[in-house]
């Protein structure tokens, strides 16, 4: 039967059928099955911990182009310990005080466009954002969100770093952002948490400059939920590791990396730093580690034909239902997959949009679908989380309330 799993079905917990996309309230993604089978063979021995970030460093570098990369329990938790490697870069003392920041650098400069609720992560870390800009491109005048010269105003002695919300429609381009704030040493941390597919994203926010790029492990890569990949310079992912990594070590026999630490020597041992709440296991590291060589080397063209089959599957089994307008949106810019968008007249279905949204939730199996335009009296139905199989099945209890 669709939606049984004997461990939920057990405790009660009625499972989700997913047409919403990767939302971490409705668990993420489906985690890949090879990814599973590395955290069950990671569970069987000890290892150090930082031997296995080593690992993951070699693989985030390779995959991204950066000289380093890191893994933490998500990429909220990889924009805290990116912010934490620009405010306290080498120095002990400011990382054993955040998130308290007296005496050092702490403000991040972020284009007003780009706030969002993940920039809590980066207050976190003990940053005072400064916001830049407004939201001036939704006038129809031609005037832009955001200037360079204000990002570029905005910078000064308090400047720790610039944050940027990669997504098809920010603005300014972030090669432009990149050039100020290098022209003024500071660094730019990327949050492309959502951004992939498509696989080449991995290196192009890299190839721009930016200095750091915190990637989700669980959305479209399938790694564990609890994962995210902060890739970036080494300085960075050497701070980043040392405010991250359990530092109960003893000094004399401690033995940092150098493929996170480089071939400078650590000069001493900080105290356990901002990062330790966001400790990622062997497990999790080692299924990322999994997940991502999978991702790379997955067929880009099958999985979007795939998609799209399921969106021609909801679009044909929804046509022609009175009071039901249809309209397919294609994968590739805001999304990765096509969705077909379901707009209601209630007159004629009998059912507006928000009530019917509410009772797929209350279903059991649970039924997500995007609710992005309720107001609108519509809803979406993304399927990058679909199967064939749960595509019909959407089709038939929607025609169930619809028909
Ligand atoms: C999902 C998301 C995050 C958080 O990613 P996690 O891996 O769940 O921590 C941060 N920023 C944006 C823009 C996101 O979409």
């Amino acid at each position: 039967m669709i939606g049984e799993n004997a461990f939920y079905d057990d405790l009660g917990v009625p499972t989700v059928i997913n047409a919403a996309s990767t939302k971490t309230r409705i668990s993420g993604s489906l985690i890949r099955p090879e990814a599973v089978e590395a955290m069950n063979q990671a569970a069987e021995s000890f290892v150090r911990v930082s031997d296995l970030q080593a690992a993951a460093s070699g693989l985030i570098s390779e995959v991204t182009g950066a000289e380093a990369g890191y893994v933490a329990n998500g990429a909220a938790a990889c924009l805290t310990l990116g912010t934490a490697a620009a405010i306290a870069g080498e120095d002990f003392g400011a990382m054993s005080r955040l998130p308290d920041t007296t005496g050092v650098p702490d403000e991040v400069i972020m284009p007003n466009t780009h706030r969002n609720g993940y920039d809590h992560a980066i207050r976190a870390a003990g940053a005072n954002i400064v916001t830049v800009g407004n939201n001036d491109s939704r006038l129809g005048t031609g005037s832009k969100s955001t200037e360079l010269w204000e990002i570029e105003d905005a910078i000064g002695e308090e400047t720790a770093a610039i944050s940027y919300m990669e997504k098809p429609y920010t603005t300014p381009p972030l090669p432009d952002v990149v050039k100020v704030a290098h022209e003024h040493d500071v660094p730019i941390i990327v949050d492309a948490a959502a951004e992939l597919p498509p696989a080449e994203n991995l290196s192009k926010f890299i190839d721009h400059g930016a200095d750091m790029v915190a990637f989700s492990g669980g959305k479209a890569i399938r790694g564990p939920q609890t994962s995210g990949i902060l890739a970036g310079k080494q300085e960075y992912i050497r701070s980043a590791a040392l405010q991250h990594l359990d530092m109960h070590v003893a000094e004399e026999v401690w033995n940092p990396p150098t493929e996170i630490f480089g071939e400078d020597p650590v000069p001493g041992v900080p105290r356990q730093g901002i990062g330790r709440p966001l400790k990622a296991g062997k497990e999790e590291i080692a299924g990322l580690i999994r997940a991502l060589e999978l991702f790379v080397d997955e067929d880009q063209d099958a999985r979007m034909a795939e998609w799209n089959g399921f969106a021609d599957l909801i679009y044909d089994g929804l046509t022609g239902i009175t009071g039901v307008e249809l309209d397919r949106r294609e994968g590739g810019k805001l999304m990765a997959a096509p969705e077909v968008l379901v707009e209601l007249d209630p007159d004629e279905t009998g059912i507006d949009a928000v009530e019917l949204v509410a009772n797929l939730r209350n279903e059991n199996p649970r039924i997500f679908v995007g609710s992005d335009d309720l107001m609108e009296n519509a809803f979406g139905i993304n399927t990058i989380c679909l199967s064939e199989e749960e595509s019909q099945y959407i089709v038939d209890r929607l025609r169930h309330y619809l028909t």
